[in-house]
């Protein structure tokens, strides 16, 4: 007997992880080393996973660090989690 299962992403105001939809080819490598499991497969073959629960993220990047696609995944950082860097020399600034 074939069982259905749904999967509805969970609401939230944060956004930790996106997906460039040209360059990830669905291989769910960043599925499998996620520690806490908050993605799932797309059941679209060849198309990015589902961020199922934004909000249990701990933005470790290890699905980042594990794509073998360079630009497939980004992780957004929590605005104060960013590292506001400035190179003392030439005063120029960036942001992690
Ligand atoms: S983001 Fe990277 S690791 Fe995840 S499914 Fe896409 S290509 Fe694979
Ligand atoms: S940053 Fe960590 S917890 Fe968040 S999706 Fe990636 S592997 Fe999972």
């Amino acid at each position: 007997m074939k069982k259905k299962v749904y999967a509805i992403p969970e609401p939230g105001i944060s956004n930790p992880i996106t997906f460039n939809q040209n360059i990830c080819v669905g291989c769910n490598k960043c599925i499998e080393v996620c520690q806490v499991d908050i993605l799932i497969p797309n059941p679209e073959e060849g198309k990015p996973p589902i961020v199922l629960y934004p909000g249990e993220c701990w933005y470790g990047g290890c699905c980042v660090a594990e794509c073998p696609k360079s630009g497939a995944i980004k992780l957004n950082l929590l605005l104060m989690n960013r590292v506001h860097w400035k190179r003392r020399n030439i005063g120029e600034q960036s942001r992690t």
